[in-house]
């Protein structure tokens, strides 16, 4: 499936823009001192052009800090009125999303809560018609890019068209050293399926403490995704959300000084001959992959048939087990990634059993 979006570049609505797009600002607004000195700070930088934070906070269990509510959006004008940056908050609702549009707040995003729940996009939508407000949508929680794909349909038929994705992880099902997972996978599939929407990506939801954020936001870039929203707090240590993955604006400004940023094309004329080599050296490679592929899949058939005759059955876990391991060793000695032997044998297996079932069924 590819989706049709009406969307507008970043370019078109922050003009001045020359390098990716950057938000940085504190997890939850807290006191108006917080807010303002956060953002004086941050706004000295001037790779930061948005200012972020959480107005009314969606917080997993009740009792947590759920956000000062209504005031913050008042805080969000001074910073705006103050720094020149523009200012964005999470809204989570229809009433949320029109106390934020009155407030002339420039960028309004969804969470990824709300992301899983079409009944919440679709009411946010509504109010959002007729305005050119900035948007942007989180993924949902859980790893599904059509849910993702269907909120930011939702946003963009009610036309809405400077739209930009978040990708800030999913909730994990085994152990991670991430809060939110990654799932880099997912990313790509969303760009196959909408290739002119912007995405960015945040590090801080995936990566829950400040130790994993530069790994994350260079492979970010790595992945040619177009900037990041990153939390930064005046003091991360008395923050009352989210304190172990908040960075002071001193050392986000540290982070950004290591990160590199990689372009979809390089100006050097000479790399675009090297990568062809290479990329003709592949394609050759690939081909050979294929055509060993094919060879193995006309013996399967034929031990397949085999043991029809002979009344044996098309699976045979032992030998299954020790192929696996002889596969993974030798992968080991290749230098190959130990996951994607396995997985690889997994696939190759799969199909092997599967045509030599269709065999005995003939
Ligand atoms: C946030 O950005 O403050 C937030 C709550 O994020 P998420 O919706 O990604 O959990
Ligand atoms: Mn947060």
């Amino acid at each position: 499936m590819v989706a049709e979006l009406n969307i507008n570049p970043i370019k078109e609505w922050l003009p001045h823009i020359n390098n990716p797009l950057l938000i940085a600002g504190p997890c939850s607004l807290e006191t108006e001192e917080q807010v303002l000195s956060t953002a004086k700070l941050l706004a000295a930088d001037h790779r930061v052009f948005i200012y972020r934070g959480g107005v009314w906070k969606p917080r997993t269990r009740p009792g947590s800090f759920e956000g000062v509510g209504s005031i913050g959006l008042k805080w969000l004008q001074m910073v705006k009125q103050e720094t020149g940056l523009l200012v964005g908050t999470e809204v989570a609702n229809a009433q949320h999303t029109e106390e934020a549009l009155n407030a002339g707040i420039d960028v309004l995003w969804i969470g990824a809560r709300s992301t899983a729940s079409p009944f919440v996009v679709q009411e946010i939508a509504d109010v959002l018609k007729g305005t050119n407000a900035i948007v942007m949508v989180k993924n949902p929680v859980n790893p599904d890019v059509q849910l993702w794909v269907g909120a930011l349909e939702r946003v963009n038929q009610a036309g809405i068209k400077n739209l930009v994705a978040i990708h800030r992880g999913f909730t994990p099902f085994s152990d991670t050293p991430y809060r939110n997972y990654p799932n880099w996978k997912t990313v790509i599939e969303l760009k196959r399926v909408l290739p002119n929407l912007p995405i960015i990506c945040d590090p801080s939801h995936i990566a829950g403490k400040r130790e994993l954020l530069y790994e994350i936001s260079q492979k970010a870039f790595d992945m040619g995704m177009d900037g990041l929203m990153i939390e930064s707090h005046i003091d991360p240590s008395c923050a009352l959300s989210d304190k172990e993955q908040q960075l002071k604006p001193e050392d986000l400004r540290k982070l950004l000084d290591r990160l590199v940023i990689r372009h979809e094309n390089a100006d050097n004329p000479g790399f675009e001959n090297q990568l062809d080599l290479l990329r003709s050296r592949i394609d050759a490679l690939d081909k050979e992959l294929l055509e060993v592929l094919s060879s193995r899949v006309e013996i399967v058939k034929e031990i397949g048939r085999y043991k029809k005759e002979n009344n044996v059955t098309a699976l045979q876990i032992n030998r299954w087990a020790q192929l696996m391991d002889n596969r993974v060793k030798m992968g080991k000695e290749m230098n190959l990634n130990e996951t994607f032997t396995k997985i690889l044998f997994q696939l190759i297996h799969e199909d092997s059993v599967r045509m030599q079932t269709e065999i005995m069924d003939e």
